[in-house]
């Protein structure tokens, strides 16, 4: 695993002209370079496209509501993201701390206590509601495998074959590992990598209590980092420019030249921070780097696909995060017991692409139904809104081709969730890329 950057420190240019370096992409990965790049004393420019900052987790407007384009959820063991969230100010009660809890009104019921790790799991699992003693001790003899973090699993073994090899009856499966495992890597269980799938569990599961933590954003996922990082770095002279798309890269002496939609500019070295489809136009402009590009260009990508139901301002969820056992939406979120509007559900579908071909209406009068099932509502909705990302994530198969952050092409360096790194495509391998594509240019 990386090592968390010491965010708290500031090194300065130390008497030399700083490099000017432009990061393109203001997502999550972009604000963490900026960042990493600021406190070397580096003279960034970041430069986004859009004029909202956050990438795949901004805000989004709709009739009056902050939604998301996304719901999204964090974890106590997001180290980097949480480091870079305390080093720019960002508030505490900005993300809302619930321990370990998996429900499935009328099946299954766990909550972690508020005991070490790995000791927090076993009681987790002991006292589980709706576990017949078959499916209670599988599920302890997985538990014990991922203690081995990505060396649990096979080279090449799919998430399915893991569980296959590891005895799991199909009812734990479907009401645990495998919800788990789509929402961790937005891959289904019968094409994701075992390995990632085991990494993430092991670190989320057995190094500390606080690690399983559920960390729920109060606030939409453009204020929750990029926005306060954006003053943060307004406040230190860093140049950004939201609103500006780079449209070619090219090599002059001692740096590189951005065309961008306001004008060239010149700069020392480059972060490209977007996301893999668009780091491949950026570089196949380049001859030297078509090979890679083509590489980056063809990496597979998962839909992600939330539908926003609001409903009459009594309505609760019986938890905040609330199982669907065989419904298009995998977990329901409360927005008002996460500090948003009332009345309003967040449904997830992760690996949507079924669902993504569906008429919205169809899909949230489904939903609908679906949220009447757990018994939290009555009355019809007063206004849906469904959301389809459509490359949300790269597709964490196994073998998937993951770039280092070094391109080969000097002052040149890739950051984002697809670059290399233990983690699927979340908020964490984003930010930890950032803070390394930062290291390696200072
Ligand atoms: C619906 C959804 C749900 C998710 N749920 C979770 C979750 O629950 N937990 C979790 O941890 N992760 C989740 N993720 C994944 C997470 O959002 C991503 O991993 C992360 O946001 C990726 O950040 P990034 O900086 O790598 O890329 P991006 O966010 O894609 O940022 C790239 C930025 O570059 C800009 N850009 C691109 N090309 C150019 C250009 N030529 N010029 C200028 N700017 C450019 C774009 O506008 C964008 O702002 C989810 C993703 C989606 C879509």
């Amino acid at each position: 695993m990386d090592r968390v950057e010491d965010l708290d420190r500031d090194r300065g240019p130390g008497g030399l002209t700083p490099r000017r370096i432009a990061v393109i992409g203001a997502g999550y990965s972009g604000i963490a370079a900026a960042v990493g790049l600021v406190r070397e004393g580096a003279a960034v420019t970041l430069l986004d496209a859009n004029r909202t900052a956050g990438g795949r987790a901004r805000r989004v407007e709709y009739r009056g509501a902050s939604l998301d384009n996304g719901q999204h959820i964090l974890l106590g063991a997001y180290r980097h993201t949480l480091a870079l969230m305390h080093a720019v100010g960002v508030p505490a009660n900005a993300l809302r701390q619930h321990r370990l809890a998996i429900h499935y009104p009328g099946a299954l019921g766990l909550a972690a206590p508020s005991l070490p790790a790995p000791l927090h799991l076993a009681v987790a699992l002991a006292t589980a509601r709706g576990l017949g003693f078959g499916e209670r001790s599988a599920a302890f003899a997985f538990a014990f495998a991922i203690r081995r973090a990505e060396a649990a699993a096979r080279e090449g073994e799919t998430v399915a074959a893991f569980l296959d090899r590891l005895g799991q009856p199909a009812r734990l499966r479907r009401l645990l590992w495998e919800p788990l495992c789509v929402a961790a890597l937005n891959t289904p269980a019968e094409r994701a990598d075992a390995r990632v799938f085991s990494r993430v569990l092991h670190d989320a599961l057995t190094r500390t209590r606080a690690d399983s933590d559920l960390l729920l954003p109060a606030f939409d996922l453009s204020a929750l980092l990029p926005d306060p990082a954006i003053s943060w770095l307004g406040e230190r002279g860093t140049e950004v420019l939201l609103g500006t798309r780079v449209t070619a890269l090219s090599q002059v002496a001692g740096g590189w030249r951005l065309a961008t939609s306001e004008g060239p500019r010149d700069f020392d070295a480059v972060v490209c921070a977007s996301a893999p489809y668009e780091a491949a136009s950026l570089l196949g402009t380049l001859p030297t780097l078509a090979p890679l590009a083509a590489r980056i260009s063809a990496i597979p990508h998962e839909p992600i696909t939330t539908v926003y139901l609001q409903y009459d301002t009594r309505v609760r969820l019986p938890f905040p995060m609330t199982g669907v056992e065989d419904g298009h939406a995998q977990w329901l979120f409360d927005r008002e017991a996460l500090g948003g509007t009332r009345g309003l559900v967040a449904a997830v579908i992760s690996a949507s692409r079924a669902q993504a071909a569906l008429d919205h209406d169809v899909l949230a009068t489904a939903v609908h139904r679906e949220i009447e099932r757990v018994g939290a509502v009555v009355d019809p909705p007063r206004w849906t809104k469904v959301i389809t990302e459509k490359r949300a994530t790269f597709a964490c198969v196994p073998g998937a081709f993951r770039p280092a952050a070094d391109t080969g092409a000097p002052g040149l360096v890739l950051a984002g969730d697809y670059t290399e790194g233990p983690y699927p495509a979340t908020l964490e391998a984003a930010v930890a890329s950032g803070l390394r594509a930062a290291r390696h240019l200072t």
